[in-house]
């Protein structure tokens, strides 16, 4: 039987990004996903569309060079039916028997598995996710670094303490010559892709950015990830011509009222958009939830879960609420550290290809949960470059950890998984197996 979707994947971004212009041009219904884990190389863009427009595609993209044309297969997990043991509710079998043949879930089932209380059936739960995990992404746990340049921000995120009525913080902006000496010395440790975080600040302008961006490639062959607030469509651009390879947004929500509750005065509609936008100019774009904001249920998480997999995202970033003093919500209880490792483990189970932190949220939570984390489906970690003197005022959440590169090594090796290899290099390190 022939499979109902194919996708294409091209030689290089720009080819996929001409050849996602003439689909939409021409009312092909396409998607763009993260390519499959068994075409190879973890996280760039693919093309999906129906096998029964194929003809139509392949006159259409005549002039665009292709990588290859290959059907969607189901992404089945194997040796998922090993943890068919012991007895187990009709429910959970079915979940099994779904991933054995690479089926996709229905909300209803997500909110079953992220609803699950009892601990054998959540410790199946998680195995199913770390063996998705290896299976599609394997053993490496990619390290990255981000810098928190500025702490500036115009919007008012209810839980957050860099919003602008935040007056009790001093605010800060890094000079670009740092942050480009920073960037060669993590390039020097072995880092391959630095964060560069910030508040919404437009004081950091985007001619500010472009030449940072730019100055950050000619200095080193580091990739870029944005995480930077939104941002005009034209800016984005600009920032991806620069050079900038990947962008952070994440959607913290994907429930419209609770987003607007917790973001007065934002958007939700914009900040989908914005998401759409960064995707369509050929970023590999990061989105993400905070589990355990005021209000929200179960089923919101499920809506997340499915909102990243509706819009291809490439990164997921999936921490727990922790409260920050002088915001609204200082005195609210934190996320709870199991529903974090759920959702981790649910959203790698329905996202496969991507790239899910064990984050620094998490280890803020509980310093042994990110090590916890990376046995439930994540297969990255993210250490903090900001030079010690602006950490403080960087307090996003209160007593925010410092993970830096030695923890992490020590972290990664402690559980028998790979470091990536320039930093094995750079560190004279041996491969764990
Ligand atoms: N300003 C940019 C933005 O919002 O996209 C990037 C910086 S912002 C500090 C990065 C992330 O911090 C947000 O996406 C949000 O999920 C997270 N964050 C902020 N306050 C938090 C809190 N109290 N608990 C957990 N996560 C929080
Ligand atoms: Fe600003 Fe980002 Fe914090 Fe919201 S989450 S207040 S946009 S830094």
């Amino acid at each position: 039987m022939t499979a109902p979707y194919s996708i294409i994947v091209c030689s290089s971004t720009n080819h996929m990004l001409r050849a996602d212009q003439l689909l939409v041009a021409n009312h092909v219904p396409r998607q763009l996903i993260p390519v499959p884990g068994y075409l190879g190389s973890v996280c760039n863009t693919a093309i999906k569309v129906r096998t029964a427009d194929l003809s139509r595609v392949k006159e259409l993209l005549g002039g665009v060079q292709l990588e290859g044309i290959y059907p969607l297969e189901p992404q089945k997990l194997e040796g998922a039916g090993s943890l068919l043991t012991g007895i187990l509710p009709k429910e959970f079998q079915s979940v099994i028997g779904k991933l054995a043949q690479g089926e996709d879930f229905t909300r209803d089932e997500l909110i079953y598995l992220l609803s699950l209380q009892e601990l054998p059936l959540v410790e199946k739960l998680y195995a199913l996710a770390d063996r998705m995990r290896r299976q599609v992404v394997g053993d490496v746990v990619d390290i990255r670094a981000a810098i928190e340049f500025s702490n500036y921000c115009r919007q008012n995120c209810c839980y957050c303490g860099l919003r602008r009525d935040n007056s009790q913080l001093l605010r800060y902006r890094m000079e670009p010559g740092e942050i480009v000496g920073l960037s060669k010395n993590l390039f020097r440790m072995g880092i391959r892709t630095v964060i560069l975080q910030s508040g919404e600040d437009p004081g950091y302008t985007v001619e500010m950015l472009v030449a940072l961006v730019k100055a950050i490639k000619k200095a080193t062959k580091l990739g870029i990830t944005l995480s930077i607030g939104e941002r005009a469509a034209e800016e984005y651009r600009l920032l991806r011509e620069a050079g900038a390879n990947n962008f952070l947004l994440k959607i913290e929500t994907a429930n419209p009222k609770l987003y607007a509750v917790m973001h007065p005065g934002a958007d939700y509609i914009a900040r989908v958009h914005s998401t759409e936008n960064l995707r369509d100019l050929g970023y590999r774009t990061g989105s993400g939830n905070i589990i355990g904001l005021p209000g929200q249920s179960i089923e919101d998480l499920a809506d997340d879960i499915l909102f990243m997999k509706e819009k291809g995202i490439h990164m997921v970033g999936i921490g727990p609420f922790l409260p920050a003093a002088n915001t609204p919500l200082a005195g609210h209880q934190p996320g709870s550290e199991e529903l974090t490792l759920k959702t981790i483990a649910v959203a790698r189970l329905v996202l496969k290809n991507v790239f899910i932190p064990s984050t620094t949220a998490l280890a803020t939570l509980n310093p042994d949960a990110q090590a916890k984390g990376l046995q439930v489906g994540a297969n990255t970690l993210m250490i903090i470059a900001t030079p010690e003197r602006y950490r403080a005022n960087y307090e996003i959440y209160s007593n925010k950890a410092a993970v830096n590169l030695e923890r992490a090594i020590e972290l990664v090796t402690s559980l028998g998984r790979e470091l990536p290899r320039p930093i094995r290099v750079s560190m004279g390190l041996r491969k764990t197996k």
